[in-house]
């Protein structure tokens, strides 16, 4: 298959969709329409869109990703009058969440209608739904004029895509179309609440922080197992995507942790390193540019030896949530062998990035 890159000169310019851009989106939207794929850009990460009403489409997202599938599908929207006709019922959780926080990094978890293919939820009976408020995703869907099944845009078991280079690399071939409208902002995939039970549950953190949950609910949210630790391989979780290997690099990844003091975390990171390479396993260090600073302040610690890939600011979470799919990605460029990653602070967003990197190293984490 060819794969068209549908580049938004404009857009990517002045943040902008001019009418020549608006021209290109609708091959895309075409495409969608007619049962194709097409990786879009969203303010989470990269998704791959197919039209949410075809079984066909959803079809060929598992095939395109490699994705298990029972793995459901989140369907995007780009009217809230769409919600509607996807749901069973709208409780009224979900409507003061979509109040505040739609369009925006928020997917919610309904009991679906039979208008949603089973297909495109993994044969659950909940559908997922997001109402994205990227523009460029926007004006993709509401062009399409149909809600769009969009799982991020990575190869499964890779990290997921925030850049069209990301999904270049993971999907030529594979689907019709890639629009390039930029890196994605947050960078971390959308949080999902689960709003199909008595007492609506956090799935997945992201931007969307369960203090601000909270906040908006008056109420405490209690989450998914699958947040605290690896699942057994016969439980079935309510976010299946949990159980699945997610966002590994190639080598083995090791997550050091400060409960306390996070100067507290180089010693030890220090020692994984230098045993990946007294075992001849070439290391590889993902941390703040202050762990790096503390690391140089220790005996023995030789930058020379290392690959090294700075995440920002410990101060800053939203530079590490922005980074981190790509600091995972160009691990697998180099030689590394061994990963040591400096974890950081669970709060508000960085609970997400978290999430997402404990993940990543297969939940090897040390807390110091
Ligand atoms: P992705 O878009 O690739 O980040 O994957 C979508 C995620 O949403 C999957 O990991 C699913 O576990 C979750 N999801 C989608 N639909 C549902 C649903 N009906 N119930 C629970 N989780 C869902
Ligand atoms: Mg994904």
């Amino acid at each position: 298959m060819d794969t068209k890159i549908i580049r938004l000169e404009d857009y990517l310019r002045t943040e902008i969709l001019s009418d020549a851009d608006r021209d290109k989106l609708k091959i895309a939207a075409k495409i969608l329409r007619d049962g194709g794929l097409v990786a879009f850009p969203t303010e989470t990460v990269y998704g791959l869109g197919g039209n949410a009403l075809l079984p066909e489409a959803s079809e060929r997202i598992y095939a395109a990703k490699g994705r298990p599938s029972d793995n459901p599908l989140i369907v995007h929207i780009a009217d809230i009058t769409e919600l509607e006709p996807l749901t069973a019922e709208i409780p009224e959780a979900a409507r003061r969440m979509a109040e505040r926080y739609w369009p925006g990094p928020l997917t919610m978890v309904f009991k679906k209608s039979p208008l949603v293919p089973a297909r495109t939820t993994g044969g659950l009976d909940t559908v997922a739904v997001r109402f994205p408020v990227h523009p460029v995703a926007m004006e993709l869907i509401r062009m399409a004029g149909v809600p769009v099944a969009a799982p991020s845009a990575n190869r499964s078991g890779r990290p997921s895509t925030t850049t069209a280079a990301h999904c270049i690399e993971d999907l030529t071939g594979r689907v019709d179309a890639i629009v390039d409208g930029g890196s994605a902002d947050i960078g971390v995939e959308s949080t999902i609440l689960d709003v199909s039970g008595d007492v609506p549950q956090l799935l997945r953190p992201g931007a969307v922080t369960r203090e601000m949950i909270e906040e908006t609910l008056q109420i405490s949210v209690p989450e998914d197992a699958a947040l605290k630790g690896p699942l057994g391989a016969d439980v079935r979780p309510k976010a299946p995507g949990m159980k699945y290997r997610h966002y590994a690099p190639k080598a083995p990844m090791q997550l050091v942790m400060a409960r306390r003091d996070p100067a507290d975390a180089a010693p030890e990171i220090l020692r994984f390193l230098r045993e990946a390479a007294d075992r001849g396993q070439k290391p590889a260090l993902l941390c703040s540019v202050e762990c790096l600073e503390e690391l140089k302040r220790l005996d023995s610690f030789c930058e020379k030896d290392i690959i090294i890939r700075l995440t920002g600011s410990r101060s800053d979470q939203t530079v590490m949530a922005h980074d981190l799919f790509e600091c995972l990605r160009e691990m697998d460029e180099t030689d590394a062998a061994y990963i040591v990653a400096e974890g950081c602070s669970e709060q508000q967003l960085g609970y997400a990035v978290m999430n997402r990197l404990k993940k990543a190293a297969a939940w090897q984490i040390l807390y110091v």
